[in-house]
């Protein structure tokens, strides 16, 4: 390895990790692990990939940006994978994300891309019985946990060995995870690490605020960052509805989900209560959708997300619960049915669709009040949302890349 971020360069640049590997072959993996990444259908490492897998292996502290939908969750899945020692039956790795929706996904992930190897992988999510968690992990003993910071604390509070082997956080969607809610619960769990103990950040956003925090308990990480005016994705469409008064908003979307053909979508609200009074109003005028808050409970939650996989419904109404990581291939189309209240949350939100390459298309609607709103994010990110088009019901909106 070459440089280890032992040059301190300027948080805005994107270079910090001079290698990059171009093939999956030529980094140095288990055979089973690349078996299962070509299995998985991945030929080629996208950019995060081929910068972000061999610190891993090389057990680096690790800072990773990169935009939405260009593959992050598989950067830790294969550095991780690799370093697991499969005969020692103690968790090496711990994965922390803010949705438990999001730690499903990710599980899944270890196990499509770990098919091959011996790996065993345990979710430890809130709205669950704690009681059925700690007999798995004395039954199953993973290697790797996933989870929610609530539940990975309580649990390590509670079984005080579970930590001792631990070799690798990786904690996604980090800068949520070092804000408002979670913070101090992510700080209670690093009492529990080993010293040895590394950690990998992962977030398409990190803003400077963040990354101060997470520079006083990692001082010398590998950094792979991107600026912020080159989050927004070419592939997204943005656009605006200006639309008055907030009681217009609801004939406005009937209009659009009566004119195109999305495959699925995503509307986001800004409250729970709200979530579901949409959901009533769509639903009486016969519209396919669902909806989740985080207010439900947790089997109704799991329900829901995988009829939306499936595509037994095309809309999904929801709140900013699942504004990150969530990657559902069908999802093409993202309505702000509120302007959300983050920057970051813009960022995220949109990013739900048009993955890895694949065209999106996102509409906010745009009451009086949000315009600054707008501007702002527009100006901050150095991105351009548009008037609506007249003719923007004619636009593709079929899944392609
Ligand atoms: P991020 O976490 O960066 O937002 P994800 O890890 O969720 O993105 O990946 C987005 C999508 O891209 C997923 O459907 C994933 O399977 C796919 N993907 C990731 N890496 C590759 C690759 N190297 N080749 C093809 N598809 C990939
Ligand atoms: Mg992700």
């Amino acid at each position: 390895m070459e440089k280890e971020g032992s040059e301190k360069l300027n948080e805005n640049d994107d270079e910090f990790f001079p290698e990059k590997i171009g093939e999956f072959s030529d980094m140095g993996l288990k055979k089973e692990i690349l078996q299962g990444i070509f299995k998985y259908g991945f030929e080629k490492p996208s950019l995060i990939q081929q910068k972000g897998i061999l610190p891993i292996i090389h057990k680096k502290d690790l800072i990773a940006q990169a935009q939405s939908g260009t593959g992050k969750t598989a950067t830790f899945v294969i550095g991780t994978l690799q370093n697991v020692q499969y005969d020692v039956f103690q968790v090496q790795c711990m994965v922390v994300c803010p949705s438990r929706e999001l730690a499903n996904q990710i599980k899944i992930v270890y196990e499509s891309i770990g098919k091959f190897t011996k790996i065993r992988t345990q979710e430890c999510i809130g709205g669950t019985k704690i009681k059925d968690d700690r007999q798995l992990l004395f039954s199953k003993k993973p290697h790797i946990i996933i989870g929610t910071p609530g539940r990975l604390f309580d649990i390590l509070s509670i079984e005080k060995l579970l930590s001792q082997k631990l070799e690798y956080l990786v904690i996604d969607e980090a800068d949520e995870m070092f804000s408002r809610g979670f913070k101090v619960q992510i700080f209670r769990i690093f009492k529990y690490l080993p010293k040895e103990c590394k950690i990998g950040l992962f977030s398409a956003t990190l803003p400077k605020e963040i990354l101060q925090v997470i520079e006083l308990f990692i001082s010398d990480p590998v950094r792979i960052l991107v600026k912020k005016e080159e989050l927004t994705l070419e592939g997204i469409k943005q656009f605006y509805i200006p639309i008055e008064k907030e009681e217009w908003k609801l004939e406005a979307l009937f209009d659009i989900y009566r004119s195109i053909k999305a495959e699925q979508s995503i509307i986001y609200v800004n409250a729970r209560k709200k979530v579901e009074w949409l959901a009533n109003k769509m639903k009486l005028n016969d519209f396919s959708i669902a909806f989740i808050h985080g207010e439900m409970e947790q089997s109704e939650r799991s329900e829901t997300m995988k009829n939306f996989r499936f595509g037994k419904f095309r809309v999904l109404i929801t709140t900013d619960l699942l504004s990150r990581g969530i990657d559902i291939e069908k999802v093409n189309f993202v309505i702000n049915y509120d302007l959300p209240q983050y920057k970051e949350s813009y960022i995220h939100r949109i990013g739900r669709s048009g993955r890895f390459g694949k065209k999106g298309v996102a509409i906010n609607f745009l009451s009086r009040v949000d315009v600054d709103n707008l501007r702002e994010i527009e100006a901050y990110y150095s991105t351009v949302i548009a008037l609506i088009p007249e003719d923007f019901t004619d636009f593709d909106f079929t899944v392609n890349t």
